[in-house]
């Protein structure tokens, strides 16, 4: 008898799960390239975590995208750390090898960065400094990618200075911390300035820095994809900047985790963040 082909699984783990636009995403270019496979939300809590990870590929799991609360444990958890990984000191996709070791590796630096360079493309990120609002996980992976495009200075502010500190001292002296009180000084001759904190999500309060120091000339990036247009990118456009949503950003990030598990890269298109928005 034909042994049938196994049907390739990935996924989601976090907790909570179900706001994820990760399946929308995954299955809407599943069918765009008529691949066999699922992708599958799963609300893993963290004391399950261990046991769940290893026995995914037992369940024909190729690999799993890693969201919050789950993305720095999984560090430990892994056989193997890509570098960027391990600077950012956080994973968001995971590859579940043949030889049974599960790889970590982190993919929101190569989004944040495919995205800025698709939604604008005269940006010249060694033409000036960046401004950096934030220091949680994304701006460590966000300040990753500057770094290695060849940013000349970060300036970094945080509402936990602690937080802002510790990123400077594991990414080095390009970055330059400014007390939250004083972020709007940042802006002065920024030419890459992103928010890397959730405000302006919807329910959360607004991001109210000061823009009066940013130049029309700024490249602005808000990280928040909901709603699409914050009231940040709104100022910074009214100011005449050029803004890019964080929109693209989560779908950047998904294409190479997609291309590892199902051997196809997918096209990141206006109909792909249609899908998405849906
Ligand atoms: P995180 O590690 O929890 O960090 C949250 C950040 O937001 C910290 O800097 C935090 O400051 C700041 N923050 C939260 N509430 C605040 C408030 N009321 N006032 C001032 N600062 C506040 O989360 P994350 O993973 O970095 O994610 C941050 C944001 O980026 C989220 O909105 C997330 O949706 C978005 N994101 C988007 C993408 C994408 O693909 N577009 C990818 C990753 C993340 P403290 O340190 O002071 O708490």
């Amino acid at each position: 008898m034909n042994e049938l082909p196994k049907i390739p699984l990935a996924g989601v783990i976090g907790s909570p799960i179900a706001h994820s636009r990760s399946p929308l995403l995954h299955e809407y270019w599943l069918r765009r390239y008529g691949l066999p496979g699922y992708y599958i939300p799963m609300d893993i809590a963290h004391t399950d975590l261990a046991e769940a990870i290893r026995l995914l590929p037992k369940m024909g799991f190729v690999g799993v995208n890693v969201t919050i609360p789950h993305k720095e444990t999984m560090l430990t958890l892994a056989d193997l750390v890509t570098d960027r990984a391990a600077l950012i000191g956080a994973a968001n996709t995971l590859i579940f090898r043949q030889d049974g070791k599960i790889h970590a590796d982190n993919t929101d630096g190569y989004g944040f960065m495919e995205n800025l360079r698709q939604r604008a493309p005269y940006w010249e990120p060694s033409a000036g400094p960046a401004a950096v609002i934030g220091a949680g996980g994304a701006a460590r992976a966000v300040v990753a990618s500057l770094i290695e495009a060849g940013v000349p200075e970060i300036r970094l502010s945080n509402r936990t200075r602690a937080r802002a500190d510790a990123l400077r001292s594991d990414f080095g002296n390009k970055v330059t911390v400014f007390e939250w009180v004083q972020a709007a000084n940042m802006m002065e001759d920024a030419v890459t300035v992103v928010n890397t904190t959730a405000l302006g999500m919807a329910g959360k309060p607004e991001f109210r820095v000061p823009l009066d120091a940013l130049s029309p000339h700024a490249v602005v990036n808000d990280l928040v994809y909901n709603p699409l247009q914050t009231g940040f990118l709104r100022r910074a456009a009214e100011i005449g900047c050029t803004t890019v949503d964080g929109l693209g950003m989560l779908l950047h990030q998904a294409a190479p985790a997609f291309e590892r598990w199902f051997g196809v890269r997918p096209e990141i298109d206006d109909e792909t963040r249609r899908v998405v928005l849906s």
